[in-house]
């Protein structure tokens, strides 16, 4: 099968990381999710993590070269070499052209972007009862998607926390910043012929039924 390139692109809280890590278990290619990696930079402390902190707290953009170099590193190390998912990347258009040019360098592009679509009502809910295990980043939903036992992590059993940026005038600024900044990249991947919407609102499971149907005849016609 040929490889896919794929883009999860959508608001914060809008699913991309459940759908990123159910399309992983179902294509088994890398993942990469730059939240989360940010997110384990920090907890690490090394240099780009404290470089990103203030900024994630206050709920703005990391600084695109930052982006660029841990995007840039993970498709030049040769583990992607067969597909990758990106949840989180790019956030910019400056992001966007920079991912384009180094695909391009590589003699590869892009499968598809699917955007996964939900009004900003809902996500402020949504991100208000988000939460986040310790470990490993699963994400659970206090009403919607709650774990077997409370507070815990039915992955690896581990404590569940609400993020800093999940609160709720972090939230606010997030959003801002999503349509300021993100957005524009919904036209700049509809001109290239990527773009995949998806309704973003159903549950979780039939939002993953949808974009594996997509995915399925993306393959199909990658062959
Ligand atoms: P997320 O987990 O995707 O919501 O990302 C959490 C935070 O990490 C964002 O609010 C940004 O501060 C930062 N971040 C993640 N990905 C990017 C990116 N591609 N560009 C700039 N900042 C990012």
């Amino acid at each position: 099968m040929a490889e896919l390139n794929l883009i999860l692109l959508g608001p914060p809280g809008s699913g991309k990381g459940t759908q990123g890590e159910r399309l992983q278990e179902d294509l088994d290619c890398p993942y990469y999710a730059t939240g989360d990696i940010l997110r384990a930079a920090v907890k690490e402390g090394t240099e780009v993590g404290r470089a990103a902190k203030e900024y994630m707290d206050r709920g703005d953009l990391v600084p695109d070269e930052v982006l660029i170099g841990i995007i840039s590193d993970r498709l030049g190390s040769g583990e992607a070499d067969h597909g990758f998912i990106l949840d989180g990347f790019p956030r910019t258009v400056v992001q966007a052209e920079a991912l384009d040019a180094e695909l391009g360098e590589l003699g590869r592009q892009l499968t598809a972007v699917v955007l996964i679509d939900v009004d900003d009502d809902e996500i402020v809910n949504r991100l208000s009862g988000r939460r986040v295990c310790q470990d490993k980043g699963h994400v659970y939903h206090v009403e919607y998607n709650p774990p077997a036992e409370e507070g815990i992590c039915d992955v690896d059993g581990s404590e569940l926390y609400t993020r800093d940026d999940d609160r709720p005038e972090v939230v606010r600024h997030r959003l801002e910043q999503y349509h300021d900044k993100t957005a524009p990249l919904v036209d700049y991947y509809k001109k290239q012929g990527l773009l995949n919407r998806v309704e973003g609102a159903d549950d979780p499971d039939r939002v993953g039924e949808k974009i594996r149907t997509l995915v399925s005849t993306l393959s199909l016609e990658e062959g």
